[in-house]
This record gives C-alpha cells, sequence and structure tokens, in this order.
C-alpha cells in the first residue's frame, strides 16, 4: 500500500463510530432529559410510548413510537418508568429476551421493597439482561448541564458485557461510571439519592446537643450567677461573649473526638490481640464520621477567631479599658507606679500564640481534607498530615486552653455554685485522649500493636 493510500484511509470517515440506536421507554421528565443528552452525544434515540403522538416537549430527532415496535430497534432499552408500572412489560417479555434494560428508577423511602426495583425487573423478564444505572443523576441537572455534583453513575448487573455497554454510554455522555458489581448492588445503589447527608447526621446531633449544653451552662453560670449574687446585669453576653465560650470548647472537644475512636480501636486490638475481628458498629460509625467531626470542629474554631477579632469594638471592652486607664491614672496621682506582671504577660502572649499556632494546624487539616487536596498526597502523607500534625494540633489547642486558665483553676472564685468553669469540661476529652496516645506509642505497648496491625495474633482462633 503506497503513502497515498493509507493517507486516504486516515481521512475516509470512520463509520464504525456511528452510535447505536438506544431505546427509552416513558416520556416522562427523565426519559426526555436523557433522550435530549443522548441525541446531543450522537446516539439516534427512539422512545417506546404509550402514545405515538409527538409533543413539544420530546427532543425533535427523536423518534416515538409504541412499546415493542421500538424495542425492536434497539439492544439497549432504558426503561424511565416508575416499579409500580414494570408489569406493562410482562407481554413485551418476548420482543426484550436478550436486550439490555437498563433500571434508572428509584423509591420514595429507603428499602421500600424487600428486592431492589433492578432485581424485580430481573425477576418479571428473565431473558433479559438487567443493568442499574443512571439512578443517582437528576433529570433537572442533565437538562441543565449542571453535573458536577451527580457526574459519577453508579453501574452494577451480572451480564459483564451489558454492564459493558452501559458504561460505554456513560463515558459517551461526559459522565463517569463506577462499576459497583453485580445486580446485588442494586439495591444499596438505589438507596443514595434517599440519604440526606448520612455521614453528618451524627456529628450535626452530637454538636447541636453540647453546643446547646455549654450555651445554657454559661447562661447560668454568666449571666444568672452574676446577677444573683453581684447584682450585675450582663444578659448581654449571650450575643458575644458566651458564644465565643462556647466555640472554642466545643472546636477543642470535637477534635479529642476525631482522635478518641482511633484510640479505642487501638485498646481494642490490644485487648483481642488481633486485627481481625470487626470493632463494634458504634465504633466504626464514628470512625467513618471523623472528617465530618473535624470540619465542624474547625468551623467551632473560626467562628472562636472571629468573635475574638471583634472583640476591640464591644462597648464592654471599651469600658473595661477605660476602667484600666482610670486604675493606672489613680496610682500615677499617688505616685505610685504599676509594674509590669511578667507571669501574666508571659501568660497571656504563650495563650495567644499556642491558639495561633493551633488554629493554623486546625486550617491545615481541614484544607488537606478537601478531596481535591487529599487525591494529590499519597497515603502517607495523608496520614502524615491527619495523624501526627492532627495530635499536634490537639496538644496546641490543649495548651491554649491549659494557659488560659492559668492560675484560676485552683481559685475558689472560679467555681460558681462549685461548678467549673466550661474551659475547665472542654479539658477532659482532650486530656484524656493525649494521655492514652502517650501510653499507646510507649515502645512496650507501640510494639505488640504494630505486630497486630501487620497481621500478627496473639490468639489465631479469633480468626475463624
Ligand atoms: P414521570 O415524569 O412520571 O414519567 C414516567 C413515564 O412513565 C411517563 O411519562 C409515561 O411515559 C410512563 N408511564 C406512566 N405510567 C405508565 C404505565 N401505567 N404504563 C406504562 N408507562 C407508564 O417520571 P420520571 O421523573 O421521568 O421518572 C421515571 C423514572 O426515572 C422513575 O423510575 C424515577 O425514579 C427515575 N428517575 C427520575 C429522576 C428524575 O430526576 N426525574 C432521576 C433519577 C431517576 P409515556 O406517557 O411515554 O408512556
Amino acid at each position: 500500500m503506497n503513502k497515498n493510500s493509507s493517507n486516504t484511509m486516515a481521512l475516509a470517515p470512520n463509520t464504525s463510530n456511528k452510535r447505536e440506536t438506544v431505546c427509552i421507554f416513558g416520556t416522562g421528565d427523565f426519559g426526555r432529559a436523557l433522550g435530549h443528552k443522548m441525541i446531543q452525544s450522537g446516539y439516534p434515540v427512539v422512545y417506546g410510548s404509550r402514545s405515538t403522538q409527538i409533543s413539544n416537549l420530546i427532543p425533535k430527532d427523536a423518534e416515538v413510537l409504541g412499546h415493542a415496535e421500538a424495542a425492536q430497534k434497539a439492544a439497549i432499552i432504558i426503561i424511565a418508568i416508575q416499579r409500580q408500572h414494570y408489569n406493562f412489560l410482562i407481554p413485551l417479555a418476548e420482543v426484550l429476551r436478550g436486550k439490555v434494560l437498563v433500571d434508572i428508577s428509584n423509591n420514595l423511602k429507603l428499602n421500600q421493597y424487600p428486592e431492589s426495583n433492578a432485581e424485580h425487573l430481573a425477576q418479571l423478564l428473565p431473558g433479559s439482561k438487567v443493568v442499574k444505572a443512571f439512578n443517582t443523576v437528576s433529570a433537572w441537572a442533565l437538562q441543565s448541564g449542571t453535573l458536577d455534583a451527580s457526574r459519577q453513575v453508579f453501574v452494577c448487573g451480572d451480564d459483564v458485557e451489558a454492564k459493558q455497554m452501559v458504561m460505554n454510554i456513560v463515558r459517551a455522555l461526559g459522565l463517569t461510571p463506577l462499576d459497583k458489581g453485580s445486580l446485588l448492588a442494586a439495591q444499596e445503589i438505589e438507596n443514595y439519592p434517599l440519604q440526606l447527608f448520612p455521614m453528618w447526621k451524627f456529628p450535626i446531633f452530637l454538636s447541636l446537643g453540647l453546643t446547646a449544653f455549654f450555651f445554657l451552662y454559661c447562661v447560668a453560670l454568666d449571666i444568672i450567677y452574676t446577677y444573683i449574687y453581684e447584682n450585675n446585669d450582663f444578659s448581654f453576653f449571650i450575643a458575644i461573649t458566651i458564644p465565643n465560650r462556647v466555640c472554642p470548647v466545643m472546636a477543642l472537644i470535637l477534635l479529642a473526638l476525631v482522635y478518641l475512636p482511633g484510640i479505642f480501636a487501638a485498646i481494642i486490638q490490644l485487648y483481642r490481640g488481633t486485627k481481625y475481628r470487626r470493632f463494634p458498629d458504634w465504633l466504626d460509625k464514628w470512625m467513618l464520621c471523623r472528617k465530618q467531626l473535624g470540619l465542624i470542629a474547625l468551623a467551632f474554631a473560626s467562628l472562636h477567631v472571629v468573635f475574638t477579632l471583634v472583640t476591640p469594638m464591644r462597648a464592654f471592652a471599651s469600658w473595661r479599658t477605660g476602667k484600666g486607664i482610670i486604675s493606672q491614672a489613680s496610682f500615677v496621682l499617688n505616685n505610685k507606679t504599676e509594674p509590669l506582671d511578667h507571669t501574666n504577660a508571659w501568660l497571656s502572649d504563650s495563650y495567644l500564640a499556642l491558639g495561633i499556632l493551633g488554629f493554623f494546624l486546625f486550617v491545615l487539616l481541614g484544607i488537606t481534607s478537601l478531596p481535591s487536596v487529599s487525591n494529590n498526597v499519597n497515603w502517607r502523607e495523608f496520614r502524615f498530615v491527619q495523624s501526627k500534625l492532627g495530635y499536634l494540633a490537639l496538644i496546641l489547642c490543649t495548651a491554649h486552653t491549659l494557659v488560659y486558665g492559668g492560675k484560676w483553676f485552683l481559685s475558689p472564685s472560679a467555681y460558681k455554685w462549685y461548678l467549673p468553669n466550661i474551659y475547665m469540661l472542654s479539658l477532659i476529652v482532650p486530656c484524656a485522649v493525649l494521655v492514652v496516645k502517650f501510653v499507646l506509642i510507649l515502645p512496650c505497648v507501640d510494639k505488640p500493636l504494630t505486630q497486630i496491625r501487620q497481621g500478627w495474633e496473639r490468639n489465631p482462633k479469633y480468626s475463624k
């Protein structure tokens, strides 16, 4: 073959690029949106509908036929119909034999039926190859093109070839297929769109409960106590002072709660002498929402920073500064000088420095938990930041709170109604986490724990 002829071949239209016709049953919202997207991607689309009348809503260039007639024109049929109407497909079993049926349906409730809709469809039409796909993509997102949040399409099915054909369509539409395995995975995939921030539920409820508790605790000690025993009305503390006490407390406790399940896991593994037994459910769930706990902690820490930065703008702060100036002036008038309390100066500067460094690391942890960042670091780097730097952040924030307390821990006036101040309460969990972690990294404990994590078992019967 000469050079020229090979060039002519390369320039000739590649007929194999022609897309295969796809049939869509149902001209509802999703059927129309998907059909529109498919036509844009070069697929000839034929609709199977109860009414063959063409309406304005149906994408032009698409054909509308009766179900049986439309099914004969394609190897892949997308069933854009609610599950409760699937029985109408039974009389079409012969036409649909050997065809790939794509189940895109969703339910109204989690685990609404004993079997998934896709499995139900496969039971109704055993001669067809059922594939589950597209159910997590919304018609609106398909139509408007705003697919950023839902670019992933979960695909599952028992026939590998059929699944591959559907995954090719997904790719051609500019979406990303994610193979979830056999049709057994369909139930899980059908539950995805019904979940409302599943990993955030526990952290949010916990944070709301703790915030309410600490807020009321502060109201009792800082407002009600002062009103009863000192006859001072500090009710305005509700706006900034109390939130600025609650936020750092919440940030510190939640940060400690990010590391506490890891401590429990290590203790359980040491006790069992194996890593091959499942953790209790509560611990598994807790481990899974550590990122969310950490992000809420970061939000509280950021609020604490903002509340602290606005302090000079507050009338209460100006009034207190004024009082300080008057007291200094009275010293000067009496020919006395008030020397600088170096201990206090050290305490306040160290407390601020520890807070700034702790917050810096806190932000770093938050940034590395973003998927775009975590995808670009390897597992070791991620662990270094989240574990080593995370513990350092916890140490700095705990030290920040300890130094803030300063000499007040032993002062009786810090215990109104014999109750400790909330910053003292906030130290319980972080100090416990740090003390136990310190014990866990002692060589005599760390060595067996590392061995267990590498697969060693004290008593191999546990692995059965
Ligand atoms: P829809 O607007 O109600 O459309 C459903 C279509 O099913 C109708 O337009 C009709 O098409 C057909 N149909 C209705 N009753 C029927 C019956 N008794 N027998 C045969 N066909 C019947 O619903 P949709 O929003 O498009 O949703 C369709 C499927 O996609 C559902 O299973 C849904 O869970 C799933 N889904 C929807 C979305 C979404 O954003 N809407 C997202 C993901 C998944 P004809 O009039 O042409 O026959």
